[in-house]
C-alpha cells in the first residue's frame, strides 16, 4: 500500500527499535527517567525555551498547554479551521471551559488587524481574552507555512493586550524547513509550542510542549490530571531523540514529492490544485468534476493508493520517509485513471 493519510504512518527507523531497545528508564511521574529527562532538554533547547514535556500526542499536549494558560470563562482566539478547535473533539470547551472566538483566515493565516478586532475590551457584558492559538503548518490549509515575521507581528498584537500566545506547531519542523530558517526562530515570539515527534519525524509515539519552566510545571500537572503520566516511557523517548537529532534534516524529500505529485495532480482535467497552498508535505485537491473525494479515495484503495478526503469535494495526500518518488508518479497515474473511468 503507498500510503499518503498522514505522515503519522511513518514506522520507526532500524536506528529508533534498536535505541528503544537499550534506553536507559526509570519512573518518569518520579522524574526519574533519564532518556525523558534528554528528550525534553533538547527538545526545550531546540525551541529555544527554558523547559519542555513529553506527552503522549499533540492533542494531549495543545490541550494542557492551553489549559495552563487559560480559566475557564475565558475567550480564546484562533484560526477557523485550527486543528485545536477543529480535530480536538471540543475539548476546549469540556476540559478548559473556554469559549472560542473563530477568526477566518487566507491559507491557515490570520492578520494582526484580525487579532486587534477580536480581543475584548474590558466590560461587564464580556468573558476575557487570555489566548491566541497560531498552528504551523496549518494541517487543513494544506500545509500553508508561518513565517518568522507574521508569527512575530501577530505574538506582539497578543502580547500588547495580554494575551499568551500558543504555538500549535506539530509540523513546525516542516515549516522550519521550508522556510530555511532555525526552528526555534519560529517558536521564539510565542509562549509555549507544542511539535509531534511522531509525524514527519518518524518517532512510534509522542510530542514535546515547551516554554517558561513555571509554565512547563503547570501543564506537567494537566498531563497528570488527564492520565498522561508515563512511568519507563524512556523507551519512546529513546525514539523521539532520534526523531529530532536526525530527522528534520530529510523533511526537504517530503516536500519536493508533495511539489512533484501536485504538478502531476495539476494537469489532470476535472482537479483543481491550488499550488500556492503547496508549501511543505500537504496536497489538498479539489474535484471539479461527477465524482465525490470519498468515492475517489474508496477507488484510490483498491490501487493501493491510500488518502483521505477532507470534504465532499476534497482529497488530502501527505508525503512522508516511507513515501518514493515512484510512489507519487503511481498515485498520480492513479488518480488519472480513476477521473479517465467516469469522464
Ligand atoms: C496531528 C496534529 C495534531 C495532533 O496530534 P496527535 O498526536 O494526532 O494528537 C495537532 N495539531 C496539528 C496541526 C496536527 O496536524
Amino acid at each position: 500500500m503507498i500510503d499518503l493519510r498522514s505522515d503519522t504512518v511513518t514506522q520507526p527507523t532500524p536506528d529508533m527499535r534498536r535505541a528503544m531497545a537499550e534506553a536507559e528508564v526509570g519512573d518518569d511521574v518520579y522524574g526519574e527517567d533519564p532518556t525523558i529527562a534528554r528528550l525534553e532538554e533538547l527538545g526545550a533547547d531546540m525551541m529555544g525555551k527554558e523547559a519542555a514535556v513529553f506527552v503522549p500526542s499533540g492533542t494531549m499536549g495543545n490541550q494542557i498547554a492551553v489549559l495552563a494558560q487559560t480559566t475557564p470563562g475565558d475567550e480564546i482566539i484562533l484560526e477557523a479551521e485550527a486543528h485545536v478547535f477543529y480535530y480536538e473533539v471540543g475539548g476546549l470547551a469540556r476540559l478548559g471551559g473556554l469559549q472560542t472566538r473563530t477568526v477566518p483566515g487566507e491559507h491557515g493565516r490570520i492578520r494582526p488587524e484580525q487579532v486587534a478586532a477580536a480581543v475584548r475590551d474590558e466590560n461587564i457584558h464580556f468573558p476575557r481574552t487570555t489566548l491566541l492559538c497560531l498552528e504551523n503548518t496549518h494541517n487543513r490549509a494544506g500545509g500553508t507555512v508561518l513565517t518568522v515575521e507574521q508569527t512575530a507581528a501577530l505574538a506582539a498584537v497578543a502580547h500588547e493586550h495580554g494575551l499568551n500566545v500558543h504555538l500549535d506547531g506539530a509540523r513546525v519542523f516542516n515549516a522550519a524547513v521550508a522556510l530555511g530558517v532555525p526552528v526555534a526562530d519560529l517558536a521564539a515570539p510565542c509562549d509555549t509550542v507544542m511539535f509531534c515527534l511522531s509525524k514527519g519525524l518518524s518517532a512510534p509515539v509522542g510530542s514535546l510542549v515547551a516554554g517558561p519552566a513555571a509554565t512547563i510545571a503547570r501543564v506537567r500537572q494537566f498531563r497528570k490530571l488527564l492520565g498522561g503520566g508515563m512511568r519507563q516511557a524512556g523507551v519512546l523517548a529513546a525514539a523521539g531523540l532520534i526523531a529530532l537529532q536526525h530527522m528534520p534534516a530529510r523533511l526537504a524529500e517530503d516536500h519536493e514529492h508533495a511539489r512533484r505529485l501536485a504538478l502531476g495532480l495539476a494537469e489532470l482535467p476535472g482537479v483543481q490544485v491550488d499550488l500556492e497552498t503547496v508549501q511543505t508535505n500537504i496536497v489538498i485537491f479539489h474535484l471539479s468534476g461527477s465524482v465525490s473525494g470519498p468515492a475517489l479515495v474508496s477507488g484510490l484503495r483498491e490501487h493501493g493508493v491510500l488518502a483521505n478526503a477532507t470534504g465532499p469535494k476534497s482529497v488530502r495526500f501527505v508525503t512522508h520517509k516511507d513515501i518514493t518518488a515512484a510512489d507519487i508518479d503511481t498515485t498520480v497515474q492513479a488518480v488519472a485513471g480513476l477521473l479517465r473511468a467516469v469522464a
